[in-house]
């Protein structure tokens, strides 16, 4: 495991600077992104820029999402202590350890078998008592520990997955993004049994949301 040293955490700050000059608000947020340290979620290679308002590869053709990113959309779910929340595309696991930190007990989904092992083994040395992984296709949420009070998803899908809308609890918030190329992020609110209200929340840029599961990816570094 690697080093969490003064000039990571002083790179860290300056990183919380720039987000909040770009208008993240929500405190507790900020809190969390400056306590995970975001180069243990990177290939050493890129270690330098971990605290680069960037995304950048981390194998398997996928993306750590950037910094701004990943603080917008867990402004956006709005997350309390104790909360069910279901994230899809675990990928590196920093947006799920953002959320741990939160105190919201976390499942996390990712359909990709080498990230999923990695990545489980990753966490763990964050012994997040609060926060599991699963190898699954989230276009399936995840039943069996449905409803979530929040579910986030961090792939670009190309319609809202009806499996997602019906997990949430009445009240819950789902915050997707959702279009082919680029995305608009949605956050969708479940007002009743059979109502959800939906907000448009600016574009983005995501890796895809693809179906079923990839068994046999093997690890494979970006060149
Ligand atoms: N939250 C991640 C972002 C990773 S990129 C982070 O903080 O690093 C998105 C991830 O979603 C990829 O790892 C991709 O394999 C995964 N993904 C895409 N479609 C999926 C699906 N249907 N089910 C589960 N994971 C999916």
């Amino acid at each position: 495991m690697q080093k969490d040293s003064y000039r990571h955490k002083g790179m860290r700050r300056r990183l919380i600077d720039t987000l909040r000059q770009k208008g993240i608000t929500d405190e507790r947020v900020l809190a969390a992104m400056g306590l995970i340290p975001r180069h243990f979620f990177l290939d050493k290679a890129f270690e330098e820029h971990a605290y680069e308002d960037k995304a950048f590869p981390i194998g398997n053709e996928q993306t750590i999402s950037q910094p701004y990113t990943v603080a917008f959309q867990s402004q956006l779910l709005d997350v309390k202590k104790r909360e069910k929340i279901l994230e899809i595309g675990t990928g590196s696991g920093y947006q799920a350890a953002i959320l741990g930190s939160l105190g919201a007990r976390v499942y996390t989904v990712e359909r990709q078998e080498a990230l999923y092992v990695k990545t489980k083994q990753l966490l763990s040395f964050f012994q997040m008592r609060n926060l599991r992984c699963y190898l699954r296709d989230g276009t399936m949420g995840l039943p069996e520990y449905a409803p979530f009070d929040k579910i986030i998803v961090t792939a670009g899908a190309t319609e809202v997955p009806e499996a997602l809308r019906l997990q949430m609890k009445v009240g819950g918030i789902l915050v997707i993004p959702v279009g082919e190329k680029e995305q608009i992020m949605y956050r969708i609110r479940r007002v009743s049994e059979t109502e959800w209200e939906e907000e448009e929340r600016g574009d983005f840029r995501f890796v895809p949301f693809l179906g079923g599961i990839n068994r046999n990816s093997g690890f494979q570094p970006e060149k």
